[in-house]
Formats: structure tokens, C-alpha cells, sequence
């Protein structure tokens, strides 16, 4: 059997007139900014309005640890939102949009596979309603004031920078640059170099921040540099908040499009999630909350990045709290954590996938330690076998842990309609205990060591002689109260991407911390971390094209 490609599913479906779906889920027309017929922006004067209004129910999709295929986060967000949809309930999409690099490299888009993806795909992958553009344009705008500031006499004493600039593609060769080679012949000459426009702290801030003078005092104190008695230099002193703001003013309000199923989907901010926290924007989430009984949210990477930064820097700054989480696993991943080499996916093997559950068993054991409450999603592939869905489920019966099987993908919501009966029989029945898993007031040691020991099952923490000497700064400066943004390998609940799995007796090490301060996280890096991607040997822009009628190829 031949399946139909992403992008075939999502253009044989007619999107439904954005009034009409902004009007579904209680959108006022005069609260709608149009962006042609499919796709809008909501005014931000909404959340007055609604502001004596119930939140509905929060549920956040995470997933095990990931192979380099993607688990089906976003697929299962979308699905789920489409099923609740089906039996009945009102539920919105409140998902991240996706960065250009990664689209014309490999990865592929965000915006979910097969009968469950949010549509206009070819808009939402390529420049959709322009944020990324915007927030390019508001990070490379302070970079330009910097280098002039430099050239006009320096009065701030600005001894090093630490602001990179940003584009978003994938390009390996702006890692390093030296600008400002010809002012003054050179004499302001300095490193820098490129990041992705989604690893911007900008994009953190869009995505953290709960209006406007909320995104005001974060970019007012983003650090960019520091001066000659190596004290911060922050985007305030720099005096050009106010110009940053007005060209975020429309980047900072939510995007609202649709699924296949016509089920309202809020796609907006796409933090990185490594030196970011990986989650769309505090705003859209709060406004789905607004809108709908049900939002289904998402977060990058396995639980052990992407849930413990939505809980303990996302849900922890906006004040939320989550009902419930379904976690994501695939048969083939489970396999692969159980020694499976990727070749050898598609033959049925019972033992592996046993041998793989430790790994979905830990993130379900970190859910508990976080108190919320869980459902299992097997998100099904055409692969898998009777046997092996027996295998899991069995486990899941023993162990008393909810399960569902997910078959979004191939069926849209009605594939997953058993997730999302459990789904609301959970909520309706078992409270949620949400708390963060540490006091963003203990000493930054206590945070590593809670997360790596909590959450990934680690002996402890080892940290460089550097990183001490960052944590005795950051201490001085008064950075050290605030939440930390783990830059982990995705692959692993160590650092090591080989250990998959659940490993034991493993330190997590700590090479180097950063401050995000605008965001208002630290970011502890345990690894090389790339924030400039660069592309593969055969990039995706290989196969992308248009005809004379205007239809796209190979956008997935
Ligand atoms: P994640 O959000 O975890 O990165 P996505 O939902 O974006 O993952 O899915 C990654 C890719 O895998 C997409 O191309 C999607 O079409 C595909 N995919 C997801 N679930 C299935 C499935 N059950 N069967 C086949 N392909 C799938």
C-alpha cells in the first residue's frame, strides 16, 4: 500500500474561511487581524474581554526520548485536539511555529504528518504571518545599534559582546565572522558570528512574555555585552527597547489557523529547544485556555528537555497549571532504546521493545514526580506489529499505567478517539498536583543537581573549574535566583546521545553556563550545542519546487 505524501494530504483539503473558524471558537470578527482567507492574527484586546472567563483544561504532549525520525509530538497534538473534537468536546491546538532552516535542510516542517496536520503546511513552513522575519529583524536591529554605537565613540564603554547576530537558515559558514572590518580601517574590527533566528533569546522572550510591557522589561534586560569594569550591558542602557517593541508589536500576537478537521490551532513562537525552552508562546497557550475547554500544547524534544522546561520554566513563569500529559512512544523508538539498530525497524521484535519500555517508564515516573497526571499514546506506525501493540499494552495493564493506541496519523481524530476518551475521563477524575520539581530560589548547583538527579536518573552533577568560576559571577551579579534551561542531548536521559534506554550510574557534566536574562532562565550547556545549523549533503531544497498554477512540492 502507498501512502500519500504530508504535503498531498494537506492540499487535497480546502481550508475552512479563518472567520468561520475564529467564530467556532468565539473570536470576534474586530478582534481578528486577516492575513488573506486561512490564516489571522487575534488582537491581543481579547484576553480584556475574557478575562473574567474559566480557563478550560491544559494538557501537554511529550514524548520518550526520540530516534532522529521525531516521535510524533506534533501529530499527536494536532490528532488529539481533532479527536476531542469528535466526541464532542471543544479543544484547540496551541503548537509552535516552525523555523525555515531546518524545512530547507532535513527535518521537515512542524506542523504534524499525515490526516493530522494544521494547514495552510506550505504558508505555516515557509514565512506564514512574517514573525520569524520580525524577530530577525528586532535581534540584528540591536546588533547594528551596538557596531554604530561602537563606531560613534563608545559611550558606554562597551568592552565585548556577547549579542551574536541571527538568520534563519541553516548556514554553517556565518558560525564565525569578523564584522565591522571596514569602519575606522578596522579599528573596531571584532568577532561574531551567526545563531538560527529560533536560538534568538528574542524568540524566548516573544514566547515567555505575557503582553506588551511584559516584552518591554524582558528585552530591556537582555545582557548583550559587558563594559570595561566587566558589568552587564543590557538592551535598556542600550535606550532602544521602545524601537524593539514596535517591531515585535505584531510578532507578539497569536497566529490562528487550522487543522484538517478544522479544529482551531493557535501556531506561534518556536523557541529552540536546547539554549531555549522549546514551547509556543505563554500568550497563545493562555488564549486557548480562554477559548477553548481543551487545549492541547506541545513540547520539543523527549519529556526529560521538553516537559521539565514547559513545568518548570514556561508553566512556572505564565503561572499555569497543567491537567494533564499524554506521553508519546513509538513502538520503533522503544525497539531502538532496546538495542535495535534503525535498519532492522520494520522486523518484529517483541524483546527489544520490552527491553526499550525502561526508558518510556522513567518519563512516565518523571510525570509523577511532577504530579500531573498521564496517559501513554502509542502512536502507532503501519509497521507495527499485533504482537508487538500486545506486548506494550500487556505492560501498561500490569503496571496499571493508562494507554492508549494512537492511530492519528493514518485516520485523523478518529483514530484518536480512545486517547481522547481517556484523556477527559482523567482530567474529570484525578486531580492535578502540578508543582515545579525545584525552588528557582535554590543555589544554581541545587538546581542542576535536583534536575539531573530527579529527571534523568543521574548519580549527580560534575561541573568545570570554568563553571564554578561562571557560578561565583552569576552569584555577584545576582543572576542566580532564577530557573535553569537544560542544553542536553535529546537522544539520551544522559548526556551521552549512545546511552539510550534508561541509564544508570552517570554524571551529567556541565560545561558552560550562559545567561538568558531577558528570557529569564540560565542555560547550562552539557555538551557542544549547535545554535547555527548547517545543512546535510542532500538538503530538502533539492526536492522543493512550484508549478505555473502555484502548487507546491516537496515540503513533506
Ligand atoms: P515530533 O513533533 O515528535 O518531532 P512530528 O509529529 O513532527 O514529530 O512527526 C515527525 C514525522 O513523522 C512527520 O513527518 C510525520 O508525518 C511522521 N509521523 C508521525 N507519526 C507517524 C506515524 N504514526 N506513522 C508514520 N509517520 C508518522
Amino acid at each position: 500500500m502507498t501512502y500519500k505524501s504530508d504535503i498531498e494530504i494537506a492540499q487535497a483539503v480546502a481550508p475552512s474561511d479563518i472567520r468561520e473558524i475564529a467564530d467556532s471558537c468565539g473570536v470576534e470578527t474586530n478582534e481578528l487581524e486577516l492575513y488573506g482567507y486561512n490564516k489571522a492574527k487575534i488582537s491581543l484586546d481579547i484576553f480584556k474581554r475574557l478575562e473574567h472567563k474559566t480557563d478550560g483544561k491544559l494538557i501537554l504532549v511529550t514524548a520518550i526520548n526520540p530516534t532522529p525520525a521525531g516521535e510524533g509530538k506534533s501529530t499527536v497534538t494536532i490528532g488529539l485536539a481533532q479527536a476531542l473534537n469528535k466526541i464532542g468536546k471543544q479543544a484547540i491546538v496551541a503548537m509552535r511555529e516552525p523555523s525555515l532552516g531546518p524545512v530547507m535542510g532535513m527535518k521537515g516542517g512542524a506542523a504534524g504528518g499525515g490526516y493530522a496536520q494544521v494547514i495552510p503546511m506550505e504558508d505555516l513552513n515557509l514565512h506564514f504571518t512574517g514573525d520569524m522575519h520580525a524577530i530577525t529583524t528586532a535581534h540584528n536591529s540591536v546588533s547594528a545599534f551596538i557596531d554604530n554605537h561602537i563606531f560613534q565613540g563608545n559611550e558606554l564603554g562597551i568592552d565585548h559582546v556577547t549579542w551574536k547576530r541571527v538568520v534563519d537558515l541553516n548556514d554553517r559558514a556565518l558560525r564565525q565572522a569578523v564584522v565591522a572590518l571596514s569602519d575606522h580601517n578596522g579599528r573596531h574590527a571584532r568577532n561574531d558570528g551567526f545563531d538560527i533566528t529560533v536560538a534568538s533569546e528574542i524568540m524566548a522572550i516573544i514566547c515567555l512574555a505575557s503582553d506588551m510591557t511584559d516584552l518591554k522589561t524582558r528585552l530591556g534586560r537582555i545582557i548583550i555585552g559587558f563594559d570595561y569594569q566587566q558589568k552587564p550591558v543590557t538592551v535598556a542602557d542600550l535606550g532602544i527597547v521602545g524601537a524593539l517593541a514596535v517591531i515585535l508589536k505584531d510578532a507578539l500576537k497569536p497566529n490562528l489557523i487550522q487543522t484538517l478537521e478544522h479544529t482551531p490551532a493557535l501556531v506561534h513562537g518556536g523557541p529552540f529547544a536546547n539554549i531555549a525552552h522549546g514551547c509556543n508562546s505563554v500568550i497563545a497557550t493562555r488564549l486557548g485556555m480562554k477559548l477553548a475547554d481543551y487545549t492541547v500544547t506541545e513540547a520539543g524534544f523527549g519529556a526529560d528537555l521538553g516537559a521539565e522546561k514547559f513545568f518548570d520554566i514556561k508553566c512556572r513563569a505564565a503561572g499555569l497549571k497543567p491537567d494533564a500529559v499524554v506521553v508519546v512512544a513509538t513502538i520503533r523508538a522503544l525497539k531502538m532504546h532496546g538495542g535495535v539498530e534503525k535498519a532492522e525497524l520494520g522486523n518484529e521484535n517483541v524483546d527489544a521493545l520490552l527491553a526499550g519500555i525502561p526508558n518510556l517508564e522513567k518519563h512516565v515516573e518523571n510525570m509523577q514526580a511532577f504530579g500531573v497526571p498521564y496517559v501513554i499514546a502509542i502512536n502507532k506506525f503501519v509497521a507495527d506489529t499485533d504482537n508487538e501493540v500486545a506486548a506494550l499494552l500487556e505492560w501498561a495493564k500490569a503496571k496499571g499505567h493508562p494507554i492508549a493506541l494512537t492511530e492519528v496519523w493514518e485516520h485523523g481524530g478518529a483514530g484518536g478517539v480512545e486517547l481522547a476518551e481517556q484523556v477527559v475521563e482523567l482530567i474529570a477524575k484525578t486531580p492535578s498536583h502540578f508543582a515545579p520539581i525545584y525552588d528557582a530560589d535554590a543555589s544554581i548547583v541545587d538546581k542542576l543537581t535536583t534536575i539531573a538527579k530527579t529527571v534523568y536518573g543521574a548519580d549527580g552533577v560534575r561541573l568545570t573549574k570554568a563553571v564554578e568560576r561562571q557560578i561565583a559571577e552569576y552569584e555577584r551579579l545576582g543572576f542566580d535566583r532564577l530557573p535553569i534551561c537544560m542544553a542536553k542531548t535529546q537522544y539520551s536521559l544522559s548526556d551521552n546521545a549512545k546511552l539510550l534506554g534508561r541509564p544508570q550510574g552517570f554524571e551529567i557534566h556541565i560545561r558552560e553556563l550562559r545567561i538568558s536574562n531577558g528570557a529569564g532562565f540560565i542555560v547550562a550547556l552539557t555538551g557542544a550545542v549547535m545554535t547555527m545549523p548547517g545543512l546535510p549533503k542532500h538538503p530538502a531544497m533539492l526536492d522543493i519546487d512550484i508549478d505555473e498554477d502555484g502548487v507546491v512540492k516537496g515540503l513533506f
